[in-house]
């Protein structure tokens, strides 16, 4: 006989907890920005595959963000409203599909496309592809719909040869630089386009400047760049066994093939599959004309945001590095320098950048993350995106722009993303901990929280450490777009170089995870698995706490606090209460956190689990009592044991709730969840309740099931034990008259679980109103008591039947958990032994107890809904599920026509705006 798991502990958690078991994805699809009023609509010319933008003309703009990208539509966009912007073009990410479509060959035609474009490109710039004396130079590089952090591939200084580096050199009078840009270029070709390992071209790079005596890159002299390049080529002759292509157009076609390529690399489908990015055609390529920030100490080159992503405050914020290409600053190689410091060094620069903020939020009515580079003091823009950024910063932009008038309440309520509440309504570490804890070191606080774990030190360990169920910070030295998986699966992310823009940075802020980057005095050493700081060295079995507000990295582990809610986020959700349709109620089963629900806005108490209230001290001593009773009457002396607690319990929360409905749940689960397994329990039961040790181990054996989850539980426990219905039920009716005698208006709701035909609900709502009506007299109490009774739709022949059901029912509340189990026929207990592969493999797009699984779960819910309301016009629908706190699934239930969703305390908000956007979208 195989061994099952007892499921309460895993249900009693998940019935508790404030977040979802599994991690959730949370990089919401942000909603596209609205084309402005007047825009055209856009055409698209399907066989067009090339797109155009410069003082030549542009082509395209962001009504075509699908076809051109995201960096794409906005490289046009900015050059039409006359930013400084490189010319270039897009290869479109229909292109994209079509090259896989017809088994990974670049569509017919498309290499004429790109030459056309290259003749209009060197028209405009006045270069030219492979020049001797002055050679166009460009960046390729990807860009999807849906912006995807570092995930794809990007080739620099494309158009150099053994030729044209001479050209540059002649042009830029700097010979060392020119060659330093071939070697760059040879290397990132080399790595990205034709697969050679990095390390292949360090270990020569090592050799130079050991040659050369030199300490740092910048060191090696220009005879030692030269050399390097010689180096550079034998090392992609070894390797790819072919020279480095010495013909600009063939190097841009095979570049243009792997950013192509890239879209389906390991990194970029896992980045995919945990932002949840679905119905993409796949990447654009953007060929664009090189700006150089590596020109010396009047260049540069920086990433910014138009306000801070980590507090939403209003100031332009962002990292400039000197003397350095592009992706020095994004990959977080060097440490780069704060914005504020840009007028020390150039200060028209960093006026111009303040206009440029300005012009930008105005025109895209949005925060922005930008990409800029100065060559010789001259400022280009190389991107500009809608700005990733924490929830606290989502709700405090979007309020701030409603009163700078940028956006309206509609859009604010649309801009910011339901899931990304979750962290603001996350603890914080206790100030009063904090000041007695050993702070080791600090960092950038990069993105808000408090994790505290043990460090992992690389993506593979976090990722198994975590699904060993180990609470891990995944601590680097840099983290690098291979690393998703494992920054995922960690609490926390640790870096010791890189900026607020770095790849850690940004990729944590956009999932709302706690991150500090640039924590330069930790010494990390991955192979012995250890971190040092000041002379204090910590293992894999330390904890860690990391405040990602503050940057602060703590030994140890701090306790946390509750949070303070800011008066925008108050702000926000009065503006979702107005526009949205359905309601919100809570699963709450403690005064506690009813009142904590009812704080966060919850209109009721959608479902009230009554076993939780039988698992502590006496109560389960009495409880055992009941379950070890051999007749009825013993039952009912056991069962009146447990009434005080239960009737108690329910004045508490009616008076918590104050006058909104409490819908309660009678007994759910299979009794064993009750009763001890180990020898030590059942000895100390058998001793507390004095009776034999024997007696208690064969009803333990008598009660065990092989499916306890399809077994004696819900509904069929009163079928075949009435008295506790009976218990329950005079519980709830004493509670409310004591409550009303008491002026505390009290509205309970008595819910039948795990129905599964008509007939189980009439037998049982018959006893339910014969119940009532004996209290009523028993308390003498004549004043209207409308009790409502309904039932759970859980089971997949009650909504296959629930024309039927409605009959004998006030209200549906679907269960979605259980439907989901039956639905699927997995075990919502033991599904996570098989869901990683599920997930990994696309054999499922998300875990179905997170989301609603809506074509197949989806369907028994509206057909429930449709045949429900068709027998009792007034039928009063929910859903009480884990679901009711998702917010794609609060989507489903508002089109679903539910009149209300039910979730934990937590979620309560996040449902509150999601129904909103529902209701908006
Ligand atoms: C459900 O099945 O969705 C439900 C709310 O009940 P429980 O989780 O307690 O089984
Ligand atoms: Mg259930």
């Amino acid at each position: 006989m195989p061994t099952r798991k007892k499921p309460s502990s895993v249900r009693v958690h998940s019935a508790k907890s404030s977040k979802p078991t599994r991690p959730s994805k949370k990089v919401a699809k942000r909603p596209a920005s609205k084309p402005r009023t007047g825009a055209p609509r856009p055409k698209v010319d399907p066989s067009k595959m090339v797109y155009y933008f410069g003082a030549m003309r542009t082509e395209g703009g962001p009504e075509l963000k699908a076809v051109l990208g995201g960096k794409g539509a906005n490289l046009a966009d900015m050059t039409s409203i006359r930013l400084p912007v490189p010319p270039g073009f897009t290869i479109t990410t229909t292109t994209c599909a079509r090259y896989y479509e017809s088994g990974q060959r670049l569509p017919h035609g498309l290499m004429n496309e790109v030459q056309k474009n290259v003749d209009l490109l060197q028209k405009e710039t006045g270069k030219v592809f492979g020049s001797i004396e002055n050679p166009l130079l460009v960046s390729v590089r990807s860009g999807a719909a849906v912006s995807m952090p570092g995930m794809m591939d990007t080739i620099l200084n494309l158009g150099l040869t053994d030729q044209s580096v001479e050209g540059l050199a002649a042009a830029t009078g700097n010979r060392r630089f020119a060659f330093d840009a071939y070697r760059r270029l040879i290397n990132m070709f080399g790595d990205v386009v034709m697969g050679v390992d990095h390390e292949h071209f360090e270990q020569a790079f090592t050799r130079i400047r050991h040659k050369f005596s030199a300490q740092q890159d910048t060191d090696v002299p220009e005879q030692g760049i030269v050399e390097l390049c010689e180096a550079y080529k034998q090392v992609y002759r070894t390797h790819v066994g072919d020279e480095f292509p010495q013909n600009p157009f063939k190097q841009l076609e095979l570049a243009i093939e792997s950013v192509f390529k890239s879209w389906n690399a390991d990194r970029a489908l896992a980045y995919r599959r945990i932002a949840n990015i679905q119905g993409l055609n796949g990447t654009a390529v953007n060929v664009q004309s090189m700006v150089f920030g590596n020109m010396g100490d009047d260049s540069g080159t920086g990433v910014a945001f138009t306000r801070n992503p980590s507090t939403g405050e209003n100031k332009f914020y962002g990292e400039f590095l000197i003397n350095a290409q592009g992706e020095d600053v994004v990959a977080g190689i060097r440490t780069p320098r704060p914005v504020d410091e840009m007028p020390r060094w150039n200060r028209k620069v960093h006026a111009e950048l303040l206009a440029i903020k300005s012009r930008l939020e105005k025109h895209y009515r949005e925060m922005q993350d930008i990409e800029f580079t100065i060559e010789r003091g001259k400022l280009y823009m190389l991107q500009t995106r809608t700005g990733k950024r924490t929830g606290a910063a989502a709700v405090k932009i979007a309020c701030d722009m409603v009163r700078e008038k940028l956006i309206s309440e509609r859009e604010a309520i649309l801009r910011v993303p339901a899931g990304d509440l979750t962290q603001l309504l996350l603890p914080s570490f206790d100030p009063t901990a904090k000041k007695l804890a050993k702070v080791l070191t600090r960092g950038l606080p990069a993105s808000p929280g408090a994790a505290v774990g043990r460090p992992a030190f690389t993506a593979g360990e976090a990722t198994e450490r975590a699904r060993a169920g180990e609470k891990v910070i995944l601590v680097r030295k840099e983290t690098s777009p291979e690393d998703v998986e494992g920054m995922h699966s960690a609490i926390g992310i640790l870096t010791s170089t890189g900026g607020m823009t770095s790849h850690a940075a940004v990729v944590a802020r956009g999932w709302g995870k706690c991150c500090v980057v640039g924590a330069g005095e930790l010494h990390i050493d991955p192979v012995l698995g250890t971190i040092t700081v000041k002379g204090r060295t910590l293992g894999r079995q330390d904890l860690l706490s990391i405040d990602g507000s503050t940057g602060e990295v703590i030994e140890g582990s701090l306790s946390t606090v509750a949070p303070t809610l800011s008066g925008d986020f108050a702000k926000l959700m009065k503006w979702a209460d107005a526009y949205r349709t359905i309601g919100v109620r809570t699963n709450a089963d403690t005064p506690a956190d009813a009142r904590r629900a009812r704080d966060f806005g919850a209109e009721g108490i959608g479902l009230c689990r009554t076993e939780h209230m039988f698992f502590e001290g006496e109560r389960i001593r009495a409880m055992r009592e009941m379950i070890l009773a051999e007749t009825r009457e013993a039952r009912e002396r056991a069962l009146a044991k447990l009434l005080p607690f239960q009737r108690d319990d329910f004045v508490g929360i009616f008076t918590a709730m104050k006058g909104l409905p409490v819908t309660i749940r009678l007994i759910d689960p299979p009794l064993h969840e009750f009763l001890p397994h180990s020898d030590d329990a059942v000895e100390e039961m058998a001793s507390t309740l004095g009776v034999p040790v024997e007696k208690v181990r064969s009803r333990v054996s008598q009660l065990h099931e092989a499916n306890p989850m399809l077994g004696h539980r819900g509904c069929r426990l009163c079928v075949t034990y009435p008295e506790i219905l009976d218990m329950q039920v005079r519980a709830i009716v004493e509670a409310s008259i004591a409550c009303l005698r008491d002026k505390i208006k009290a509205v309970p709701e008595i819910m039948i679980p795990l129905v599964g035909t008509r007939a189980e609900l009439a037998v049982l709502r018959a006893q339910v109103e014969r119940m009532i009506r004996q209290v009523r007299e028993e308390q003498d109490f004549s004043p209207k008591l409308d009790i409502k009774i309904g039932t759970m739709i859980e089971v997949p022949r009650a909504a296959l039947t629930a024309d039927e059901i409605a009959l004998d029912a006030d209200f549906f509340s679907f269960g979605t958990n259980d439907l989901t189990q039956m639905t699927f026929g997995f075990s919502r207990d033991d599904i996570n032994s098989f869901l990683p592969d599920y997930l990994h493999r696309d054999i499922l797009a998300q875990d179905p107890f997170q989301t609603l699984d809506q074509t197949g779960v989806g369907q028994l819910v509206e057909m429930a809904v449709r045949k429900g309301r068709a027998a009792r016009p007034a039928l009063k629908l929910g859903i009480c599920g884990e679901h009711g706190g998702d917010p794609r699934s609060v989507h489903f239930c508002h089109r679903a026509g539910l009149d209300y969703v039910s979730c934990s305390p937590f979620r309560v908000p996040i449902a509150r705006l999601a129904a909103a956007q529902a209701a908006l979208m």
